[in-house]
C-alpha cells in the first residue's frame, strides 16, 4: 500500500485521489495539471500560476537548471521554491528528454537525483529511457532493462522525504508496458509517470496511447498514482482520465502560445483562423481575436498561454465533476466526437471494457446511451455477467412491452437495449435505471441479444420467449436456438 495516495471517488478507470508531497507539506488533489516551467522562460509566472489559476504542482527540468551555471548556483543558494517563488509542490525531471532528443547526456541518476535533492525538488525523476513508438522489440527491450536499473540506482540514493518517480516505459509493446508497470510497481518508489507517449499524442495515435496506458496500469497496483508524461492537450484529459491516469503536464499551454495556437477541448485552432472565441475565460471576455492579432508579439503570446492555461484547468475541474456525478463516460464520449482520432481512443477504451469494469463503481448517476458505442460500456458487460447468475424458472417471457394475458408464463423479465432482460424487480437499480434514445442503433440490439444468450446459457432447462418491437435480422441471429419469438408490433396478444 502506497500511504501517500488515496483514492477519493472514482468512474471508470478515473479517480479523485489526494496525492500527499511530503517534503512540499501540501496534499495534491488529482487528476491534477502541472504546467511546466521552463526555468530560462516564464510565459506565465509560477506565483499567478498558484494564485490565479489554482495550480497546486508544477514542473521543471533539473537538468537544465543543472547545466546552467547561473540557474545551478541559485537553485543550490535559495532552493527551487524561491527561485521559482512557488509554495505548491514541484516535479522535476532528470534530462531523460534531452537524453532521447540529442542521444547523450552528462549526468548519472545517482548524481542528477543527488542534484534534485539538494535543489528542494518535491518529487525527483531518474534517468531512464523514453524509448519512441514503433522501435523493435528488442531494442525496446534493452532500453527497458537500462531503465530498470536507473530505478534500481534511484532506489540506492538517500532522497529524504522527496518522492521519486518510476518511469514505466516500453514503447508501443503493450505487454512490455504492463511488465514494466509491475516491475516499477515492485519498487520503493513513489509516481508512476507513462513515458514516452508525446510521439503517438502528436500524430494523433490516441488509440495506441490508450493501449500503452491500459498495459502500464495492468502492471500497477490500483493505488499508484500515474502520471502521463508530456499530456497537455485539454481534448485528451477525459480520455486518460478514464483510463487511469493521475496527473498532466502542460508544456502546450506555452508551446502552442508562441505559435499563435489557441487550445479548446475540441482541438487546436490558430488564432488567425479564430473569428469568436469560445470561451470566457479572463483573456477571452476581456478581448476578441482581432485585438489579440493587433498586440505585440510577447504579449499576445502570454495572453494566449493564459486562456490555454484557463481552459485546461476549467477540463480537468470539468473531469473531476464529472467523477463525482458519475457521468465520466459520457463526458468522454462527447470529447470522442471532437475528431475521429479521438473516437479511435475511446473505441480503444471500450475494448479494455473489462479492466474497467473491475474499477467501476456499482452505482453511479444515470448511464445515458448516446452513441452506438454505448453498448460496449463496463455497465453493460457488468449486467451481462451478473444477470448470467440469476436463477430463472422454466417459462419465462423476456419482453420489451406489456405482459401477456393469460398466465402461461412463470415470469415476465424487461427487456431494456442494450442491456438485455432482468426480473422486474431490479428495473430502479443503476445501471437499468437508463436514459435510452427511442430512435436505437442496431448495437443496441445486438448485444440486448448476447445478454438473452447469457441468460439462456445459465439456464438451460428454461423455456424464453422474447417478446420484441421490430428488431432487425442482425439482433435476432445472434440469439440462441430454442428462444421463441413474438414480434410486438405485429402480435395482438399484448397488450
Ligand atoms: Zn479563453
Amino acid at each position: 500500500m502506497r500511504d501517500h495516495f488515496e483514492l477519493r471517488d472514482g468512474d471508470a478507470a478515473g479517480r479523485i485521489g489526494e496525492l500527499s508531497v511530503p517534503r512540499a507539506g501540501v496534499t495534491v488533489e488529482t487528476p491534477a495539471l502541472m504546467p511546466v516551467i521552463n526555468p530560462n522562460i516564464r510565459t506565465v509566472a509560477p506565483a499567478r500560476l498558484e494564485s490565479e489559476f489554482g495550480a497546486e504542482i508544477l514542473i521543471t527540468n533539473a537538468y537544465i537548471i543543472h547545466t546552467n551555471e547561473e540557474l545551478r548556483e541559485a537553485a543550490l543558494d535559495d532552493g527551487l521554491h524561491e527561485m521559482l517563488d512557488f509554495d505548491g509542490a514541484i516535479v522535476t525531471d532528470s534530462g531523460s528528454f534531452q537524453l532521447a532528443e540529442y542521444g547523450d547526456i552528462e549526468v548519472t541518476t545517482r548524481e542528477i537525483l543527488g542534484f534534485q535533492r539538494d535543489i528542494g525538488s518535491d518529487v525527483g525523476t531518474p534517468v531512464d529511457i523514453p524509448t519512441p513508438p514503433d522501435v523493435s522489440r528488442a531494442q525496446a527491450e534493452e532500453d527497458l532493462s537500462t531503465t530498470e536499473e536507473a530505478l534500481a540506482d534511484a532506489g540506492a540514493v538517500e532522497t529524504g522525504e522527496m518522492l521519486v518517480n518510476a518511469p514505466v516505459q516500453g514503447s508501443t509493446y503493450p505487454d512490455l508496458r504492463e511488465a514494466a508497470g509491475r516491475h516499477a510497481y515492485a519498487t520503493d518508489l513513489d509516481v508512476f509517470p507513462v513515458g514516452a507517449v508525446v510521439p503517438l499524442m502528436n500524430s494523433y495515435r490516441y488509440a495506441e496511447m490508450i493501449d500503452v496506458v491500459a498495459g502500464a496500469k495492468r502492471g500497477l497496483g490500483r493505488d499508484a498514482p500515474v502520471h502521463l508524461f508530456g499530456a497537455g492537450h485539454p481534448m485528451m484529459f477525459a480520455l486518460a482520465v478514464a483510463a487511469g491516469c493521475d496527473l498532466f503536464d502542460s508544456a502546450a499551454y506555452a508551446i502552442y502560445a508562441r505559435d499563435d495556437r489557441y487550445l479548446t477541448v475540441r482541438g487546436t485552432e490558430h488564432l488567425e483562423d479564430v473569428e469568436y472565441f469560445p470561451c470566457s475565460c479572463a483573456v477571452c471576455s476581456e478581448h476578441d481575436p482581432a485585438d489579440l492579432r493587433a498586440l505585440e508579439d510577447a504579449e499576445r503570446e502570454r495572453l494566449l498561454a493564459e486562456h490555454n492555461l484557463h481552459v485546461s484547468f476549467a477540463e480537468i475541474r470539468r473531469i473531476k465533476q464529472a467523477i463525482r456525478s458519475g457521468n465520466l463516460l459520457e463526458l468522454v464520449e462527447a470529447r470522442a466526437r471532437s475528431h475521429p482520432a479521438m473516437l479511435d481512443g475511446y473505441r480503444a477504451l471500450l475494448d479494455h471494457a473489462d479492466q474497467l469494469e473491475r474499477e467501476d463503481p456499482v452505482s453511479k448517476g444515470s448511464f445515458f446511451y448516446l452513441s452506438e458505442d454505448a453498448p460496449r460500456r463496463p455497465e453493460v458487460r457488468r449486467h451481462h455477467e451478473r444477470i448470467g447468475r440469476v436463477d430463472a424458472g422454466e417459462r419465462v417471457l423476456l419482453t420489451e412491452g406489456g405482459k401477456p394475458s393469460g398466465d402461461a408464463y412463470d415470469a415476465a423479465w424487461r427487456v431494456v437495449p442494450p442491456f438485455g432482460p432482468f426480473p422486474r424487480a431490479l428495473s430502479e437499480t443503476y445501471p437499468l435505471t437508463a436514459e435510452v434514445p427511442e430512435r436505437l442503433d442496431r448495437a443496441a440490439y445486438e448485444v440486448a441479444a448476447d445478454g438473452i444468450a447469457r441468460v439462456v446459457d445459465a439456464n438451460p432447462d428454461t423455456s424464453f420467449v422474447l417478446a420484441h418491437s421490430d428488431w432487425p435480422a442482425s439482433a435476432l441471429e445472434r440469439l440462441p436456438e430454442g428462444v421463441g419469438l413474438e414480434n410486438l408490433r405485429s402480435d395482438e396478444q399484448f397488450e
